[in-house]
């Protein structure tokens, strides 16, 4: 079988055109044994440990497997079927407990610790030493140091915290799924555009009733708070909506909260750490409890005289348009996009004509030749998955290759929604040799049709610039170890990168490249731009004392010892307090339906959504203050960050680049939440 299989012999770039689907799971089984006997391998040997033959061993152990169930799961994103998803369900399990195996593994364990208690008398670069803790800490976080009780007594709390989770999202998906607004009189729905009262239609019909029905569920939820005209039937919704698990049934969360922060908090003990939050963050750029509770109460004092401004506006366009007295959360979406239409008649019809996505593809090459001398050149004998992939070879300034780029921007059944960044091939020097990566962005962006070009809205515009800006962290990508390459960085670093390239997308110099009407080629006027960055900035302070106080939630539930904590209501109020600007609502919970910190991977990390705000326009002031094509700044950025991958902590790569720590100052002028 495996002289057969293409994914089991020597490629380069993934062999698509050969793949087919039944390779896959005797691919994946096959190079997991492959893994397996490396591993034995480093801890059969008699020779002592040194970081060659365990760290490098180790690093460069499961490349086959890294390779495979790359690809694999890189298909099944962007270009499943019924199949495919059914192996991914067989395969997942066999990759976790190889991971778990692995880091189990005593003998392996044993040796990474020796070389890892020798450090200071091994003669190691910065890389090697942030490789070697890297390894090392991925056993030890996961209670490698402990003893067989403690160990056992982890596993537990592991065990169990994975079913709690489960539980909670579950419950919570059970609220959602049951709950149903139905209307019967087509009056009550003043203000619903045509296209949401059909869906509402097809629903009900769907359920075999009359009349329109509405769920909790996202695309029927937002569109009925954000139309509406009728208050109490926003009411209503709303209050269904943060109800969710916290009706004293058998799908409330309370519990689970309560049960899930405490057994969160015992395990970081277990390992030594103060609390959870103290846990996680070590492995972030914020590092503690303390930065991090410092920076958010730091924004709050910054923004919220600008959010109580901008809540006294909508209160009183509210009043001043229904005699509203007071402002309630079922208002805020309703008189937001009433005031907001009246602020600014920016649609998205008026923009697409000048963002044709090839001319977007070419503004943004272009921008990253200007920055970083690359340039790119379309190949047509690449091996690709769809024909719609496009193939895109990159080299730098003195003609030296640098990268395989895969560009697939349409929506197709197969493909999951949103936009992302991967890498079939990581970046590594290996034997001497600089292999270079193959990157990947997948979008859905509108298709063009037989008589119009593809135009994208300016979200769009602002999505492919970002999923281009993790791109360019690959692309330039100039590590040893494939581990610390390019995006393989700290959780609330990744996104500098990215965030950063959006701010092109505002600027006059920057659309002039690029931003050209499809059929009179005009360059986008001026008044339009100046409209884009105004709305952009629409209810900036409300938005950020929003975002503040989940932020400030989640900390509250993980820098702290739970143990006290009787009641989940009482103790979300206290937290949301110095953010709080519309009533409270009784029969409303947060934390029992906050699935990033209580299901998803965001516990303690909640902030990093504004702490990677706060990168972004630091980095991007820096060029402002120097021009946004400033070949200095660019080197800067591409030699200390982009090239730097996780070599180094991110606040030293930073200050390398900036000169100093990154000052939120800079977020809140562009969010005209402060002045010059
Ligand atoms: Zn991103």
């Amino acid at each position: 079988m495996s002289q057969e299989n293409p994914l089991l012999q020597e490629f380069n770039t993934a062999p698509f055109s050969k793949i087919k689907t039944e390779h896959y799971k005797p691919a994946i089984e096959e190079a997991i044994k492959i893994a397996r006997k490396e591993i034995e391998e480093i801890t059969s040997t008699e020779e002592k440990p040194s970081f060659s033959n365990t760290i490098e061993a180790l690093e460069y152990s499961g490349e086959k497997l890294g390779r495979v169930a790359g690809i694999f799961f890189n298909i099944n994103s962007a270009e499943t079927n019924d199949e495919i998803q059914k192996i991914a369900q067989e395969v997942s399990p066999w990759l976790s407990e190889f991971n778990n195996d692995l880091l189990l593994n005593e003998a392996l364990f044993k040796r990474v610790k020796h070389v890892f208690d020798e450090r200071e008398n091994l003669d190691l670069t910065e890389e090697q030493k942030t490789l070697l803790n890297k390894h090392y800490k991925a056993f030890s976080r996961n209670g490698a140091n402990l003893s067989e009780d403690k160990k056992k007594e982890l596993r537990k709390i592991d065990l169990e915290l994975s079913k709690l989770s489960l539980t909670f999202g579950e419950n919570v998906l059970a609220e959602t799924n049951r709950y149903e607004l139905h209307v019967t009189d087509k009056n009550e729905l003043d203000g619903l555009p045509e296209s949401e009262l059909e869906n509402a239609e097809e629903l009900a019909k769907k359920k075999g009733k009359e009349g329109y029905i509405f769920t909790l569920h996202f695309p029927s939820y937002i569109p009925f708070m954000k139309y509406v005209k009728n208050r109490e039937l926003r009411k209503k919704l709303a209050i269904a909506f943060g109800a969710k698990a916290f009706q004293d049934d058998k799908y409330d969360n309370q519990e689970n909260v309560l049960k899930i922060t405490k057994l969160r908090h015992q395990r970081s003990n277990l390992l030594g750490f103060k609390t959870h939050a103290h846990f996680v963050l070590e492995e972030r750029m914020a590092k503690s409890p303390e930065k991090v509770n410092e920076f958010l109460e730091e924004m709050l004092e910054k923004a919220k005289p600008a959010a109580d401004k901008e809540f006294q506006e909508l209160e009183n366009f509210a009043k001043e348009l229904d005699g509203i007295d007071r402002l309630e959360k079922w208002d805020s979406a309703y008189y937001s996009e009433k005031l907001k239409q009246k602020l600014f008649q920016l649609d998205d019809e008026q923009l697409k004509p000048y963002f044709k996505l090839e001319n977007v593809i070419h503004g943004v090459f272009l921008i990253a030749k200007k920055l970083y001398g690359i340039h790119f050149k379309e190949v047509a004998t690449v091996d690709k998955y769809h024909e719609e992939v496009r193939t895109y070879e990159i080299f730098d300034e003195n003609g030296e290759y640098l990268a395989l780029f895969y560009a697939d921007f349409h929506p197709r059944e197969g493909k999951r929604n949103g936009a992302w960044m991967t890498i079939y091939k990581e970046q590594e020097v290996k034997d001497g040799k600089n292999e270079r990566p193959h990157i990947s962005n997948v979008c859905n962006f509108t298709r063009p049709t037989s008589k119009k070009p593809s135009l994208l809205t300016f979200n769009e515009v602002t999505t492919l610039f970002h999923e281009f800006g993790h791109a360019l962290h690959g692309i330039l990508a100039n590590s040893t170890y494939s581990s610390l390459s390019g995006p393989s960085v700290y959780w609330d670093f990744v996104e500098l990168p990215s965030q950063l390239l959006e701010n092109w997308c505002y600027e006059k110099e920057a659309l002039e490249l690029f931003a050209r009407h499809y059929e009179t080629d005009e360059v986008i006027p001026m008044e339009l731009i100046e409209k884009i960055k105004k709305s952009a900035n629409f209810q900036e302070g409300l938005q950020t004392v929003r975002q503040l106080s989940f932020g400030m939630l989640d900390m509250a539930w993980h820098a702290t010892d739970p143990s006290s904590i009787k009641n989940v209501k009482e103790h979300e109020s206290k937290a949301f307090e110095a953010t709080r600007l519309f009533p409270d609502v009784p029969e409303n919970c947060m934390s029992t339906s906050f699935g990033h910190i209580f299901q998803g991977g965001y516990s303690a990390g909640y902030y990093s959504y504004k702490w990677a705000e706060v990168l972004d326009a630091d980095a991007f002031a820096y060029f402002k203050e120097k021009g946004i094509f400033n070949e200095e700044v660019a080197t800067k950025f591409k030699d200390n960050v982009l090239s730097k991958g996780g070599t180094e902590d991110p606040m030293i790569l930073y200050k390398r680049f900036r000169g100093k720590e990154p000052n939120p100052e800079a977020l809140l002028k562009r969010a005209g939440l402060m002045t010059e």
